[in-house]
């Protein structure tokens, strides 16, 4: 098994230190070939209108489109789950979307960089231990269609994390923090799709 890392821009090098940790083997994602080796993908956290962006102009975004529709599983990390999503809200004019998470997300959501924080989260799939959540010029989830099945709220009730079958998303970044489980999630949903 090999997952690839969108490595187009954001913070791709933090989520292959992850999966190496773990020792599974990672595969930088730059051109469409790279895609045809990995039977997973993460898209890092970052600008989304520029992942957007590259995605077209490298050729990627079609392709990713009709895999994630067909089963392949993709992990979206905050930028990643923006660009994952069917709906966004504060989308820049020209902000091209993989768009097929039946989501509502709004960019943005707690304001600039300054607002950025940490909470700690109960996410019951990970198990008992709350999941320190890094959130930085994050967004969240405003709405999840009847297939998408919820994974994280914060406190006020905000969704901030959630799966639709192949397709995971958190508006957080477990690449920041030493906490494998969410990658481990990922690379057994990876495992159950192969
Ligand atoms: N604010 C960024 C965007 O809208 C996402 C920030 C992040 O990935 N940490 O694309």
């Amino acid at each position: 098994m090999k997952i690839g890392v969108l490595a187009l821009q954001g913070d791709f090098r933090e989520h292959v230190q992850m999966l190496q940790r773990m020792g599974v083997d990672t595969v930088e994602v730059r051109l469409p070939r790279d895609l045809l080796e990995v039977d997973g993908l993460i898209i890092p956290g970052g600008e989304s209108t520029t992942i957007g962006k590259l995605l077209v102009t490298f050729n990627m975004m079609d392709d990713l489109r009709t895999r994630a529709l067909n089963g392949f599983p993709i992990y979206g990390t905050c930028a990643g789950a923006i660009v994952l999503s069917k709906d966004v809200r504060g989308l820049a004019a020209d902000q091209p979307l993989i768009g097929v998470m039946d989501t509502t997300i709004q960019r943005n959501a707690f304001g600039r960089q300054v607002d950025s924080f940490e909470a700690d989260l109960s996410i019951p799939v990970l198990g008992e231990c709350p999941f320190r959540a890094v959130f930085i010029r994050a967004p969240v989830i405003e709405r999840v269609g009847p297939e998408v099945e919820v994974l994280a709220r914060l406190p006020d009730d905000t969704i901030v994390a959630a799966q639709q079958g192949n397709l995971l998303v958190t508006a957080f970044h477990p690449e920041l923090t030493d906490d494998l489980r969410f990658h481990r999630y990922f690379v057994q949903l990876v495992e159950r799709c192969q």
